[in-house]
């Protein structure tokens, strides 16, 4: 069973005002995060889910219809659980120099990343990604996460509306670029690679 209390916050609710509220991280992290939690601890409750941890339980349910509802939901509590990890506004290191080393520099690593969370149709994730032998961007849909696909999550953008409509309502653009300038916790990015 899983609880809030095993994936804390790194930061306080309004620690990422202006560029979040503490009302957003109220709603999307006490709320939102804590009923995929909720969501997850009653269906495998009882199944042989039930004493795995979280990256076992997404990688045996991924891909097979009679188990989608027990991936979408922990896949979920992984996805909010790194999202919120990777944010910070007190982290005084810039961007480390092997991300912007492998998208032509800063300015290319946030024109490929922003160019990829404004592509995501519907509700999904940007990820910065290791392949194995590369830096790489990419997109999930929904509940998908870069472990199904044999990727090693760096960083990810939350681009469901949940995440940022309080804040930008439909300026999604607005919200990326926040992140990408103000919101990334680069210290903990760097302790990733
Ligand atoms: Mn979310």
């Amino acid at each position: 069973m899983f609880s809030l209390d095993q994936f804390p916050l790194p930061f306080a609710m309004d620690a990422l005002v202006p560029y979040m509220s503490a009302e957003t991280v109220k709603f999307h992290y006490g709320r939102h995060m804590d009923t995929y939690i909720k969501n997850l601890n009653k269906l495998i409750a009882g199944t042989e889910f039930e004493s795995m941890g979280l990256g076992d339980i997404i990688m045996r349910t991924a891909g097979h219809a009679d188990t989608q509802k027990v991936f979408n939901n922990a896949a979920q509590v992984f996805n909010h659980a790194f999202f919120f990890q990777g944010l910070r506004r007190d982290c005084p290191r810039a961007m480390p120099d092997e991300i912007a080393d492998s998208f032509g520099g800063v300015d290319g690593f946030r024109r490929e990343f922003k160019a990829h969370a404004t592509e995501v149709f519907g509700s999904g994730w940007t990820w910065l990604v290791h392949d194995g032998t590369d830096l790489k961007i990419m997109n999930t849909k929904d509940a998908d996460t870069p472990m199904v696909h044999h990727m090693r999550p760096i960083l990810t953008l939350d681009v469901w509306e949940h995440a940022y409509y309080l804040d930008y309502q439909n300026r999604r653009a607005e919200y990326i670029d926040a992140f990408l300038e103000h919101m990334i916790n680069w210290c903990w990015v760097g302790q990733n690679l």
